[in-house]
């Protein structure tokens, strides 16, 4: 998945994304990136979030949404997503084979990400910062 979010200079919060799908899926499968709410998830009022990974395991938490509601609650775009990260993890027995990564960001323009394993990177562009950030890792 390619997710975006967007932060407009009126304070407006905007988020898109594509998805490459699975690799082998069964004919018709639809991934978590079309339904908002698990691939994608904005709230103008709070903030705005978008999964990338496993799509089933996105879409049993509604990833996305959970990362909003999360940041509504009062934390941080990167704890949001390690609290749904950690979430997904707790669902499944083993999650070897398992990688769900989540970025956020808020009305405040505060930003994060957090994902499963090691391998996941988002890139920030702002008035002072155009960089590419490792996400933290859970495993
Ligand atoms: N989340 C996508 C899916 O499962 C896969 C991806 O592009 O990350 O459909």
């Amino acid at each position: 998945t390619i997710g975006l979010l967007a932060l407009d200079a009126h304070g407006n919060l905007a988020g898109a994304c594509t998805t490459s799908g699975a690799s082998y899926k069964m004919h018709g499968r639809v991934g978590d990136s079309p339904i908002i709410g698990a691939g994608l998830f904005v709230d103008n009022e709070v903030g705005a979030a978008t999964a990338t990974g496993l799509g089933e395991a996105v879409m049993r938490m509604v990833g996305s949404h959970l990362v909003v509601e999360l940041m509504r609650q009062g934390n941080s775009p990167e704890k949001a997503c390690r609290l749904a990260v950690e979430r997904i993890i707790a669902k499944h027995k083993d999650v070897s084979d398992l990688q769900v990564g989540f970025i956020a960001l808020n009305k405040q323009g505060e930003y994060g990400g957090y994902c499963i394993h090691k391998g996941f990177n988002y890139a920030v562009l702002d008035k002072s910062t155009n960089k590419l950030i490792d996400a933290k890792y859970k495993l």
